[in-house]
């Protein structure tokens, strides 16, 4: 059975309180049932590394540069994620497709060069309302996947996860119904499966869309939904951590 994976992404914000109250929060719930993982920006993955070691938790980075190192003022590479402890990194977020205009292929490229340095890409794929309107939301989903897909191919795609983000629930408290989550995630797992039936049963498909503790149980308890991409609510240790036990309860 795939194991449950909550992964909270503090966008930028933060601060090095909020390292500290939401990981002593989480330190004390968290269990080998569910994976927690937190992303903070770059600036918090030192005081995070240390305050999440010897605890069932773990870290994410938000984005990652391709090049192993290199003249790329301002950016950060797998290398150095894994440097400072972390096991997981999110590729192809909304936010750095729409305001940094990476393409599917350069989110090809980041899964791949994540994998190259032993992190786990978590991959998020999404229609924006505009394509969920006109009913292309089965369209987009699927170009998104297969871009990585064919860039990864079966065996590296077992390292991966892959995030359903609805563009429009992303940030606006209008999260998907479990009924449209489950529908697209029904979805994915059968383009995965059409790649290969080991990584379709194995790549845990996370839900993110204006996820809370009131509405987590619901959506975790979706045959296909293995846990969630949490943004805003992942900045609240007590709500986080709410979200963290729901997901645990599964
Ligand atoms: C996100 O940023 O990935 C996200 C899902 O945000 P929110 O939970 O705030 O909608």
């Amino acid at each position: 059975m795939r194991r449950t994976l909550v992964a909270g992404n503090w966008k930028m914000f933060g601060t090095r309180q909020l390292v500290r109250d939401v990981i002593g929060e989480l330190r004390a719930m968290a269990h080998g049932a569910t994976e927690v993982v937190i992303c903070p920006p770059y600036p918090y993955l030192g005081p995070a590394a240390d305050m999440v070691a010897g605890s069932a938790l773990c870290l994410g980075g938000q984005d990652l540069h391709v090049a192993v190192e290199g003249a790329f003022t301002g950016a950060v590479s797998g290398a150095m994620l894994r440097d400072m402890g972390c096991a997981y990194v999110i590729v192809g977020h909304s936010e750095r497709r729409q305001y940094f205009a990476e393409s599917d292929e350069l989110v090809a490229t980041k899964a791949e060069a994540a994998i190259r340095e032993g992190l786990r890409p978590i991959v998020c794929v999404g229609e924006n309302e505009a394509e969920r309107e006109a009913g292309r939301q089965f369209v987009v989903v699927e170009r998104q996947l297969a871009a990585v897909t064919a860039r990864l191919g079966a065996s590296a795609m077992t390292q991966t996860v892959v995030a359903y983000e609805p563009v429009w629930a992303i940030g606006t408290g209008r999260t998907a119904t479990p009924g449209q989550a489950q529908e697209i995630h029904a979805f994915l797992r059968g383009q995965l499966r059409r790649l290969d039936a080991n990584v379709a049963e194995s790549v845990r498909v996370l839900y993110g869309g204006s996820v809370k503790a009131s509405n987590a149980r619901e959506l975790f308890a979706q045959q296909d939904i293995d846990g969630g991409l949490v943004g805003g609510a992942s900045l609240g240790a007590v709500e986080f951590a709410a979200i963290c036990m729901a997901a645990q309860g599964m």
